[in-house]
């Protein structure tokens, strides 16, 4: 970064001397992922640290002074806080890394990684779903790995929305703000002392952006922010808010998030040679470099080639219509003065981006993308068949499996997701360096060694927490005084610990099938209510607001879970976040997912799931296809496309009462040790930990990103910096 850019951590807080590093610990993210970091703040008092959200800033603002002597005075906590501040320390001093042993000679370049949303921790809520804690888990390995990566997206003041349901099931949205001085962002002022700003131009205005920063671990994540007295109160709002429906904010938004992204980082003196696009949102961010060097002299047509080189795109969208575009009368009203600056007519330039849909032309953002990048590449192996073919047309003179189009399948940060029970387990049987190798296979093949007794331990205690963790919620919520009797029973309150207990959360989108278990509702009352073997299914999760199909899906799950037949034993739980997805990834015993294959680009929670001893019954598609082995959790459906979507419904759920019945139930419930342990179902879960941990982490994923995507631009000797 550049030297004269200044980073000032807010000076927000009392602390006693012996403990005066908390603040910074505070304002950097890597608490999240060190349960040691962490519980520096919740032991402190564990009640406020619940109150605040889990966040470090709001929680050391909060708690009372006299708490913070006493631990500032207490042994255990000293010798605790003198290791941790150590690590952190250690962690974060220039000393060697991964990447620097591997590619010293590469310890100078640059990575750039845009993403509309970042997935970082509860206490941040910038995201809406899997993209977004995809791009977080993507910062958090590079952090681990010292790859010279910084990540450049949006600080959203409001966020995605917050979910109730009615009595009646139907989602009610509600709105939280983000208190910046509450929040570990950190402000970034310019030579002239003033807050680092940058500015685009829109149509008939300049709009200005600030530049915040969020220290993930060794990582820099750039936030922009519009919420500024310089622009007009509809600009201010144009960051308050994730995936607008209005077109004019959505392009507005893109064109920020692009062309503002290039700029914030050339203000910051950042010069990328890798320019990863996560998705399409940010694929102005070509048009801006074109537009740098056509300014400069140099020809459109070379700048674009040299744009391309260094340019990586991933997608994540197998469905043609859930494609970002937008209609070209807006393209007209934004991009008029671009075309001509770049000397294009306005046909040429429309082709940058063109699709045929059945409503018209339309700009598609991916398309432009995949135009502009030489590098570009799908999140799991069938997905990068279905994009291959889904995008042959910009290459109609190749076969479809010469479509230029890589897969790299979706990883999970396996510190951020795994239970500290669990972590300790690890620590103990794979030996103290494990973190070191998480994508090795033999050193996971020493799960064998932990004894069925423990993990049995360690499985139930986190079932348990998950069961505390939602008769909390219920209670609070019954507490309030605001919901009616059977939506306190909905929330959980006959949740039991020892039940078998199925997890299915995730964005209510409909192709998710949430209701796919509800198809036979009489076999389904029939499978949870046998008093020998009963089973309990817990729901979660958000529709988009303007998803009236999402909704009624989620108004479907919730009058079965408050139908008396089902006992108490189907759940929604409302306001799905990261917090619960760690309660529920960690705490229950199997992970449903039953997408409509092939629409499931990859997924990510059922990695979580396997990561914790959780057990995955899925469709095949996405990352499963390329996980299950017949021994390590169960597939629903074959492994192949389906002609008919309601015959596919059909048969998939016919798979799935079957899979439960015959297989997941019993074996759940049989083959008890004399102390109650099943032996059997450990065996799978321990093959599902031996071969899906190595595979589905994003120490995987990143290093092939590095090696297929990242190191073809570093040391293509076409590279020219500029200065
Ligand atoms: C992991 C995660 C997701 C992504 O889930 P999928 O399996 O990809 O559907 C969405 N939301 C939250 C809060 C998550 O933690």
């Amino acid at each position: 970064m550049n030297k004269l850019i200044k980073r000032e951590i807010p000076n927000n807080f009392s602390l006693p001397r012996r403990i005066i590093r908390l603040g910074s610990l505070a304002y950097n993210l890597w608490w999240v992922w060190n349960p040691e970091g962490l519980n520096l703040f919740r032991s402190i008092n564990k009640r406020v640290w619940d109150e605040v959200g889990h966040n470090p800033v709001a929680f050391l603002k909060k708690v009372e002074r006299s708490q913070l002597n006493a631990v500032a005075n207490d042994v255990d906590y000293l010798e605790m806080y003198d290791r941790v501040i150590k690590q952190f320390d250690t962690y974060m001093a220039d000393g060697p890394t991964w990447f620097t042993a591997k590619y010293p000679n590469l310890v100078d370049s640059e990575i750039a990684y845009f993403s509309f949303e970042f997935g970082l921790h509860e206490s941040l809520p910038v995201y809406a779903g899997g993209l977004g804690v995809l791009s977080g888990d993507h910062l958090k390995e590079a952090s681990d790995l010292g790859l010279p990566l910084s990540g450049i997206g949006f600080i959203y003041n409001q966020g995605y929305f917050t979910q109730r349901i009615t009595e009646d099931g139907w989602q009610e949205t509600g709105t939280h703000y983000l208190s910046f001085e509450d929040s570990p962002i950190i402000p970034l002022y310019g030579e002239d002392g003033q807050p680092l700003t940058v500015s685009i131009e829109l149509p008939g205005r300049s709009v200005f952006a600030r530049v915040w920063l969020v220290q993930v671990g060794r990582i820099s994540l750039y936030l922009l922010d519009t919420n500024l007295p310089s622009n007009s109160d509809a600009d201010r709002q144009l960051t308050a808010r994730l995936y607008s429906n209005d077109l004019e904010i959505r392009i507005s938004q893109e064109i920020l998030l692009g062309m503002g992204g290039v700029r914030a980082l050339r203000k910051l003196g950042i010069d990328p040679q890798v320019w990863h696009m996560n998705e399409g949102h940010s694929a102005f961010l070509a048009l801006e470099r074109i537009l740098e060097m056509v300014r400069e002299g140099t020809s459109y047509a070379e700048s674009a080639a040299r744009v391309r080189r260094s340019n990586v795109f991933t997608t994540h969208t197998p469905v043609p219509a859930g494609n970002d575009q937008f209609p070209l009368w807006l393209i007209d009203k934004y991009f008029s003065g671009v075309w001509a600056e770049l000397g294009m007519t306005r046909d040429e330039f429309v082709d940058l981006g063109r699709q045929a849909t059945p409503w018209g032309e339309s700009f598609c953002m991916p398309v432009l993308a995949l135009h502009l990048s030489d590098h570009a590449n799908a999140v799991s192996e069938l997905h990068g068949q279905v994009s291959r073919r889904m995008w042959n047309f910009l290459w109609p003179e190749r076969r479809t499996d010469e479509v230029p189009i890589k897969h790299i399948t979706n990883g999970v940060h396996t510190g951020t997701w795994l239970a500290r029970r669990m972590r300790v387990l690890y620590g103990t049987y794979l030996g103290e360096d494990w973190m070191d190798r998480l994508d090795d296979p033999a050193l996971w093949s020493m799960v064998q060694n932990i004894p069925d007794s423990e993990l049995w331990a360690v499985r139930r205690h986190l079932k348990r927490k998950l069961v505390l963790y939602v008769d909390n919620r219920a209670r609070n919520a019954w507490q309030s005084g605001t919901i009616h009797p059977a939506q306190a029973l909905a929330d959980g309150v006959f949740l039991e610990p020892y039940s078998l207990t199925i997890g299915f959360a995730r964005r209510f989108a409909t192709y998710k099938r949430a209701n796919l278990i509800l198809r036979d509702y009489e076999r389904l009352i029939h499978l949870i209510t046998n008093p020998d073997m009963p089973v309990q299914i817990i729901f979660a999760g958000k529709a988009h607001p303007a998803d009236e199909p999402g909704k009624l899906l989620i108004q479907q799950v919730y009058r079965a879970v408050k139908d008396s037949r089902s006992g108490g034993r189907l759940v929604f739980l409302e306001d799905y976040d990261m917090n619960m997805a760690r309660y529920l990834v960690q705490g229950v015993d199997v992970w449903m997912n039953t997408p409509r294959r092939p629409n499931e680009a990859s997924g990510t929670s059922g990695m979580k799931a396997a990561l914790n001893g959780v057990l995955n019954l899925s469709v095949m598609d996405g990352w499963w296809r390329e996980g299950f082995n017949g021994l390590n959790g169960w597939a629903i459906g074959e492994d192949a496309d389906a002609v008919d979507p309601n015959q596919q419904d059909e048969s998939d759920s016919q798979s799935l009462y079957d899979h439960l019945e015959n297989e997941i139930v019993p074996l759940y419930y049989s083959n008890r040790t004399t102390d109650d342990i099943p032996t059997a179902w450990l065996t799978r879960v321990k093959e599902s930990l031996r071969t899906l941990s190595p595979q589905f982490s994003t120490r995987r994923m990143v290093t092939e990103y590095l090696q297929d995507m990242y190191l073809p631009c570093l040391t293509s000797k076409e590279i020219v910096r500029q200065e």
